[in-house]
């Protein structure tokens, strides 16, 4: 079983459900750390069609009230209640970034690949059917130098969905795979990631998406354990019957690599919080 579940969002971005709602299906579900990972602050120009961006900037003081008081609230109960951010990477807007998780002291901080470019690649399908394959090739590359270079700031604990980049071409994206250098373009951005101090996040979001795969698929997840990187869990919940959906199977899609232990950061520090395959 696995008790903690370290990325959900709020009815602070696009997500459907209150922090407080969010907690308790997580209490429903047995977790004992919870942790909420609001999609960050972004600069005008990088847009999604669907924007959020007013309301997010309206309600985030919110956000990090709410979370701070259910987090004071549950400690006592031995529930650990986590402040976290999923920061929107976004290659050119470094000062941006470094002074938005500044401004509030965060438990984690996730580092989230939405962007290439000024261009939200997980919006739209549209997108995506226009592109030939070999410029999805292009893509694929970029994303994965990106994730380096992401790593190699050292500002992040967590990379979000390896490959989400796979979310509207998985069919290519595993053709891509098979290609030369495919693999050690991953393997750098992979290793970058374990020498910054980072987890690797296995999410189970990848099988509600047009990808019906978890992010990281299975040579993804296999490379991951064999560079010896930590892992941590995620749902990515964006309502109450998301979180800690189908762990499951996560449990034993991450056990059958051979994980024991995902991690868990806090201000208090890194700790690692076993599963187990049974369930309660
Ligand atoms: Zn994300
Ligand atoms: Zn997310």
């Amino acid at each position: 079983m696995i008790r903690v579940d370290l990325h959900t969002h709020t009815n602070h971005s696009h997500a459907r459900d209150t922090v407080r709602e969010m907690f308790e299906a997580g209490q429903a579900k047995g977790l004992i750390i919870q942790g909420f990972s609001e999609h960050s602050p972004r600069p005008l120009g990088y847009d999604y069609p669907k924007e959020y961006r007013e309301h997010l900037a309206a309600t985030f003081e919110e956000y990090i009230q709410e979370v701070t008081e259910l987090k004071n609230e549950q400690a006592p109960r031995g529930i650990t209640v986590l402040l976290g951010l999923e920061v929107d990477w976004l290659e050119d807007q470094q000062n941006y970034i470094r002074d938005m998780i500044a401004r509030h002291n965060y438990d984690y901080l996730i580092a989230g690949i939405h962007f290439l470019g000024t261009w939200g690649f997980d919006a739209s399908a549209d997108d995506w059917a226009k592109l030939a394959f070999e410029e999805k090739c292009a893509l694929y590359e970029r994303y994965y130098r990106t994730m380096k270079v992401m790593a190699e700031t050292r500002l992040f604990n967590i990379v979000a969905h390896p490959d989400l980049i796979k979310i509207f071409s998985v069919e290519d994206f595993r053709r891509w795979l098979d290609l030369p250098g495919s693999m050690e373009l991953i393997r750098e951005a992979l290793v970058a990631v374990r020498d910054a101090g980072m987890a690797m996040e296995i999410s189970i979001a990848g099988l509600r998406k047009p990808c019906r795969e978890i992010y990281p698929g299975p040579r993804i997840l296999r490379l991951a354990r064999e560079l010896g990187l930590s892992i941590t869990f995620a749902s990515d919940s964006h309502a109450t019957d998301q979180v800690a959906w189908n762990f499951e199977e996560l449990a034993r899609y991450a056990a059958a690599e051979g994980w024991t232990e995902s991690l868990v950061f806090s201000r208090d520090g890194v700790k690692a919080i076993p599963f187990t395959e049974e369930q309660l």
